[in-house]
């Protein structure tokens, strides 16, 4: 158990100057009162008002709120009054009491009632002191952290979900994550006991696979940074398992796909070192730009300020990074606790009076809702800024994600409704299926018979709920589509063989043919070559390994033909796991042997082959990228495309192609342009083996005099 020692030796080492005494007194009180009183665990009651003074000591709280948590409990458990309080500590500590004790004495119709009522009451007393709420959020995290005590299973999930409808969104509104965080956890625990530990053993392998990885970043940051002389902290943070769980829930993603499972966070002196430091990273590690966020340049609401950026890391794995001053970061844990610290006292600065104002405005508003219900509502409506809640014609209400749509609204009714929806009217106005909802509004929605979701809706809806369903109609369908296209390309191959496929099915010669590729059933067999997965000379071969020995007749010409595709389509690529597989070469990003590579996996195209930075692969879903290298006997040739930048454009263009053919290189596109300086620009698309010749190629042309600068293109097509 905690001492009051320890809490006084906290206080006295952030404010040497405090007047201790009221801590002395309030600790011997609440002693005196609460005495013979036990907790669930067994302890003596005192200890719990000492762990929330504790916290609050930590929180690094003026000596008022050490005093009044301290005391928190003394109303509402023992015989005390709020004027014994004020009495003997003052007005100051006698309201935060008094705001931080729940309502009893009065009888409430409902449970709800009770809690609206007393959230009200919690609210009303935080808007004259923000310090009462401090305390209560200790309170609850404490006893949190005791809730294991409980008997009831059922008592234990009804406070848990309580911590999250209303105690961690308060916490979160106040920029106090460290609070937010630990209830959250904690409360995912109770309410969902099952999906925590799943993920907590997810979470465990994770840390264990990814140790040296970690730590592979971790000494390269540090490297980078003082090679930079910047001196800075940097710290591995593993997200929370509600966290993950959360962000599973709402983008719809399995447990490997959330790949900021760790973010690592620099903490720099000022400003300027934060912006540095990005530099340096983003010169190390390619950045995804729409991943870049500024929040120091633009604060969050809640004075939130950190870069965020994330980075193709060391082994083309994506690293979140944040990077903050000292200040900020201390901001970015104790929120609005920062500003309330023992310095301000009573006082609200100017931020600290913003990050205020919602709560002003709830009261401000509170004498509108008589009925604690609807209060309750509104507070909901203003601690999670993220739902909407709009109505159906009959009334009834639907709270979805913000800027959800009529299509997210009409699958919130039935999957059926989403489906057939073809047009909605908003408060009695037609308005298009993107249309952005808000709160409060009325939406019908019109379907016709027979019509199918679309593609292009994945571009607006927000729930997961209609995410889900038009996905899974589209693969459905897709599945159809390459199902009869794989039977149709598999049919014509056994033909040209004269092997009748559906024969072979009916003999359950194809079963085996399945098994051997890892399919369950035949139709997932098919559906794969339909889907450019595998071919159907792969499917033949398994299936009748011994059939060009069979063969008579036209064999040789078969054997030809076959010979000489197999030579035509031998790309000098190998697909991780197909050996016979049609491959393209994007044309996006031309790949040459030597550049590292990724396949993705098209509709019924088999694989294209993109370089593995580029923009278009990193933008595609990771489902249908698939692992390919480059086999070590290319003999092939490749486009590649070069723009050559020159300060005079005559005579050049000869020179330049000698060059390009002393390599035997064939030029495939040549094209000149002259920009109004008079520089001359060439474009080259030439055919090479490897990016190895195409870098000797290019080192020759920059040694062509008047050339000023080659490079390696991407066509933008
Ligand atoms: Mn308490």
């Amino acid at each position: 158990m905690i001492r009051i020692t320890d809490i006084v030796d906290k206080v006295v080492e952030y404010n040497p100057d405090s007047d201790l005494d009221i801590i002395d007194r309030a600790y011997i009180y609440s002693a005196r009162v609460h005495d013979g009183q036990v907790r669930l665990s067994g302890e003596p009651y005192l200890s719990h008002p000492l762990e929330v003074a504790d916290i609050l000591a930590d929180m690094r709280m003026d000596t008022e709120s050490i005093a009044a948590a301290l005391l928190h409990d003394v109303i509402e458990d023992t015989p005390a009054t709020k004027e014994d309080i004020q009495e003997m500590f003052g007005s100051g500590v006698a309201l935060i009491v008094s705001g931080v004790t729940k309502l009893s004495g009065i009888r409430f119709p409902t449970k709800i009632a009770h809690q609206a009522e007393s959230l009200r009451k919690m609210i009303l007393a935080m808007a004259d002191d923000i310090r009462v709420v401090l305390i209560k959020l200790a309170d609850r995290l404490h006893n949190m952290r005791t809730l294991k005590y409980h008997k009831s299973a059922q008592k234990q999930a009804a406070i848990a979900q309580e911590t999250l409808d209303i105690y961690a969104p308060i916490a979160a509104r106040l920029g106090i994550f460290w609070i937010k965080y630990e209830l959250e956890d904690m409360a995912f625990y109770y309410t969902q006991t099952d999906e925590y530990e799943r993920i907590d053993a997810l979470v465990n392998k994770a840390k264990e696979e990814k140790e040296i990885y970690i730590k592979t970043v971790n000494e390269r940051l540090h490297y980078k940074m003082e090679e930079m002389e910047l001196k800075c902290d940097i710290k591995g943070r593993y997200k929370q398992n509600y966290s993950i769980y959360q962000k599973m829930l709402s983008q719809d993603l399995e447990f490997e796909q959330v790949y900021d499972l760790i973010a690592f966070r620099l903490i720099l002196d000022s400003v300027p070192q934060c912006y540095a430091a990005m530099g340096g990273i983003h010169s190390m590690w390619k950045p995804i730009y729409y991943k870049i966020k500024d929040y120091i340049g633009n604060p969050k609401p809640n004075m939130y300020q950190s870069i965020h950026t994330t980075v193709v890391g060391p082994k083309g794995e994506r690293v979140e990074i944040q990077i903050r001053t000292n200040e900020m970061d201390m901001i970015a844990e104790s929120g609005i606790a920062a500003h309330w610290s023992y310095k301000e006292g009573t006082n609200i600065d100017e931020n600290t009076g913003e990050l205020f104002a919602w709560i002003r405005n709830l009261v401000e508003n509170q004498e509108n809702y008589k009925d604690p219900d609807e209060f309750l509502e509104n507070v909901r409506i203003d601690l999670y800024p993220d739902e909407i809640y709009v109505f159906t014609p009959f009334g009834d209400i639907k709270t979805l994600p913000k800027d959800a749509t009529p299509v997210d609204f009409a699958y919130s009714i039935h999957t059926e409704v989403g489906g057939e929806c073809t047009g909605a009217k908003v408060n009695g106005k037609l308005v298009p299926l993107a249309h952005k909802l808000r709160t409060g509004d009325t939406i019908e929605i019109l379907t016709t018979k027979g019509h199918h979701p679309s593609t292009d809706w994945l571009n607006f809806v927000k729930s997961v709920k209609a995410k889900t369903k038009i996905r899974s109609w589209i693969n459905a369908r897709e599945r159809e589509r390459s199902y009869s296209l794989g039977k149709e390309m598999i049919e014509k191959q056994f033909r040209k063989k004269n092997q009748n496929f559906n024969a072979l099915v009916k003999s359950g010669e194809i079963d085996k043919v399945a098994e051997g590729f890892g399919f369950k059933k035949i139709d997932d067999l098919i559906a794969h070559v339909g889907f450019g997965k595998l071919t159907p000379l792969q499917i033949l071969n398994r299936a009748l390994p011994d059939i060009d020995k069979q063969d008579t007749g036209d064999e040789s010409i078969l054997k030809r033909i076959i010979r000489r595709r197999k030579k035509k389509t031998s790309t000098g690529v190998i697909v991780k796991g197909l050996d016979d597989i049609l491959v393209k070469f994007s044309k996006c990003c031309n790949p040459l042997p030597g550049d590292p590579i990724t396949g993705y996996i098209t509709q019924g195209q088999g694989v294209t082959i993109h370089r593995k930075n580029c923009i278009n692969i990193m933008k595609m879903s990771n489902e249908r990228t698939i692992e390919a290298e480059w086999s070590n006997e290319f003999t092939e040739s490749y486009p590649a495309s070069i723009k050559i930048r020159t300060t005079d454009r005559f005579g050049l263009l000869a020179d330049i192609a000698s060059v390009i053919s002393k390599y035997k290189s064939n030029i495939l596109n040549a094209r000149t342009e002259t920009s109004e300086e008079g520089i001359g620009l060439f474009y080259f698309t030439i055919m090479v083996e490897s990016s190895d010749q195409l870098r000797r190629i290019m080192s020759d042309i920059r040694k062509v005099k008047k050339v000023s600068d080659v490079k390696r293109i991407v066509r933008t097509e």
